[in-house]
């Protein structure tokens, strides 16, 4: 059996660079027409570009309500529906517990999570009708082992499992299946100021002896997407080399 996502539409927030981008391309990959999603709509396009396959970029702020329900009426209007759709643009603004500011606090969790609930919300609808969905969210091993000098991130991780698992119950009965996918520690630009010696530490932790790739979690986020997975829903999916058992 083979992925296969023919005719189906994706819209992916954070695609244009990282994991988003790698998830972008394994859609694209597997036939999926797909919404490339950055601040900046200029580099969307040259990343959709990239892609081809029909692929569209798009500008929006995932921690703007108002962005992201525009967001999802563009795509609609370009594509004709969202079959798709994977919260995955986050941001991380690390600190210890008493130096953490009100707003790093409400930036990390209006990215991360609130974007989510509101994309979800704005795509929901259309699958409903359609009886046919996929919402694949990217959380974080750390928003179920927690993290020191993470606890928003965290907070904003560990809720979008809740959030996740709670719309699963809901969209069910509908066909909408909605998954959360927990990476490990993954080679992006997130990742990119960790010196040598931290990077390995954190190896030695890893069973796998490696740090992830983005195509890593790409793979999962296809399999999810397509048929393969059609009996999974309400699950949080570790891709992680074995750090968290
Ligand atoms: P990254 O390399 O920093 O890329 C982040 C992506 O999100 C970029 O495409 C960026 O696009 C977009 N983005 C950031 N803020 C945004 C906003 N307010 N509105 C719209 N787009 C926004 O991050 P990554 O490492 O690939 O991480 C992707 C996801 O995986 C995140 O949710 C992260 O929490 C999660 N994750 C990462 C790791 C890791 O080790 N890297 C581990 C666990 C989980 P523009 O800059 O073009 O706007």
């Amino acid at each position: 059996m083979k992925i296969d996502l023919t005719g189906r539409t994706a819209l992916v927030t954070g695609s244009t660079r990282g994991i988003g981008r790698a998830i972008a391309a394994s859609l694209t990959e597997a036939g999926a027409r797909v919404a490339v999603v950055g601040r900046d709509q200029a580099r969307a396009a040259e990343v959709a570009e990239e892609l081809g396959g029909g692929a569209l970029g798009f500008g929006a702020d995932v921690s703007d309500p108002a962005s992201v329900v525009a967001l999802v009426q563009a795509v609609e209007v370009a594509f004709g529906q969202v079959d798709i759709l994977v919260n995955n643009a986050g941001l991380t603004r690390d600190n210890l517990l008493f130096r953490i500011k009100d707003d790093d606090w409400d930036m990390v969790l209006d990215a991360n999570l609130r974007g989510a609930f509101v994309a979800i919300r704005a795509t929901a609808r259309g699958m409903m009708k359609r009886r046919w969905g996929r919402i694949i969210n990217i959380a974080s091993i750390v928003g179920i082992t927690g993290n020191k000098g993470q606890a928003n991130y965290a907070a904003s991780k560990a809720g979008l499992i809740g959030l996740t698992k709670s719309v699963a119950k809901e969209l069910g009965s509908r066909n909408i299946l909605v998954n959360a996918i927990a990476p490990g520690f993954i080679e992006t630009d997130m990742t990119a100021a960790m010196t040598p010696e931290a990077r390995a530490a954190l190896s030695s932790q890893i069973p796998l002896d490696r740090l992830g790739s983005p195509q890593d979690i790409a793979g999962m986020v296809a399999f999810l997407a397509s048929d393969l997975a059609s009996y999974i829903t309400g699950q949080v999916l570790v891709v992680d080399g074995g750090m968290v058992m």
